[in-house]
């Protein structure tokens, strides 16, 4: 142990807000690495079909902007290592070069600059490094309606970019009524025959211009007050069972496809313990990054924010690296 590298700055997730994090870092100067789980650099952003805000590059597929951001990195140098981070451990060096682990909440955090955080990955490998980033990011939340654990993969999907090409020509049905819903539905427009979006009000929450533009779709058709209640079938889904919450009244719509839209649950496994949380699991942490535990900064959709976006993601990135470098030079 004696003789590990110490990190300034660990970048646990290669998301927007990661990416962002680590070309902010290469150009600090610091002494960092970036962990993705996979060698697919990106996050949500992957499975996004068309990306039309980010300022300067309209149009781009997520997979064409996660690229752009990959080459940018890549070309200053960021080091990205492939790992699955199970655990973070805080801790010391004590004078004989030993990591010591402490307990924050006995040893109380008053002198924390030397804190040390020792990260530990499914195959054993650890890092050492004085701050931690966590830009891990969201996934799909489950709808926990009947059927929905039998027939996934086989009908019921979660991404509309990734699977949307097996229902070709087919009738199927998007549940959700936010961005993604919505961006599912008008992505799905284009191949299946029909697209129905399921709605648990009669208001989307999705941004006006999406919502105007499914509207126009003729193949798009809007089952608002519903929610659903089962996905039916054999071997493969061939219906969806929704209920009217004003009358009561049943509807099952043949479809051979249920993409599920409802929202994200953040990542935080790793740092619900050390860090603090709110109600929805979001690690608490202002535009600055920082977290309740001296040294770990949150970037990104697991940060509890008003709005979640790809360039709100990026400029956290950006904002964690000024307070890692304030962090590490005791500026703050
Ligand atoms: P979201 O904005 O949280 O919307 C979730 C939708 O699902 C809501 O309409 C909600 O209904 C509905 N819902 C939630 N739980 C449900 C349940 N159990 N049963 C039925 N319906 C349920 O989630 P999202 O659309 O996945 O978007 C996630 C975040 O990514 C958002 O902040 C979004 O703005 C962002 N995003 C950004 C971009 C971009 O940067 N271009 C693209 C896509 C998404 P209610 O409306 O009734 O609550």
């Amino acid at each position: 142990m004696e003789s590990m590298k110490i990190y300034d700055t660990v970048i646990i997730g290669s998301g927007p807000a990661g990416m962002s994090a680590a070309i902010y870092a290469a150009r600090a100067e610091l002494d960092f690495c970036i962990i993705e789980k996979s060698y697919a650099s990106g996050g949500q952003v992957l499975s996004t079909y068309e990306v039309d805000n980010y300022p300067g590059l309209p149009g781009l597929s997520g997979g064409e902007l996660s690229d752009h951001f990959k080459k940018h990195c890549d070309k200053l140098g960021c080091p990205f290592i492939t790992a699955d981070i199970v655990d973070i451990t805080p801790g010391r060096i004590a004078p004989n070069g030993f990591f010591n682990e402490i307990n924050p909440a006995k040893e109380g955090l008053d002198s924390v600059n030397d804190l040390i955080f020792m990260l530990t990955s499914t195959e054993g490998e650890a890092f050492l490094t004085k701050t931690v980033i966590a830009a891990t990011g969201a996934s799909h939340k489950k709808a926990g309606i009947d059927g929905e654990d039998d027939f996934a993969g086989v009908g019921v999907s979660y991404c509309a970019t990734c699977d949307g090409a097996f229902f070709r020509k087919k009738d199927t049905a998007v549940i959700g009524g936010g961005d993604v819903a919505l961006e599912d539905a008008i992505f799905l427009s284009r191949l299946c025959n029909k697209v129905y979006i399921i709605h648990r009000r009669d208001t989307f929450r999705a941004a006006k211009s999406l919502v105007s533009k499914a509207d126009a779709i003729d193949n798009i058709e809007f089952v608002f007050d519903s929610v659903s209640k089962s996905i039916s079938g054999t071997t493969n889904v061939e219906a969806l069972t929704v209920k009217n919450v004003i009358n009561g009244a049943e509807r099952t719509i043949p479809v051979s496809g249920v993409f599920i839209a409802i929202g994200i649950t953040p990542a935080t496994g790793l740092f619900s313990s050390l860090v603090a949380c709110d109600e929805a699991g979001y690690v608490i942490a202002d535009e600055s990054g920082k977290t309740s535990m001296p040294g770990i900064f949150a970037a990104g959709d697991i940060r509890r924010k008003p709005l979640r976006q790809i360039i709100t993601a990026a400029a956290d990135g950006a904002n964690c690296i000024t307070s890692v470098e304030g962090y590490l030079t005791k500026s703050f």
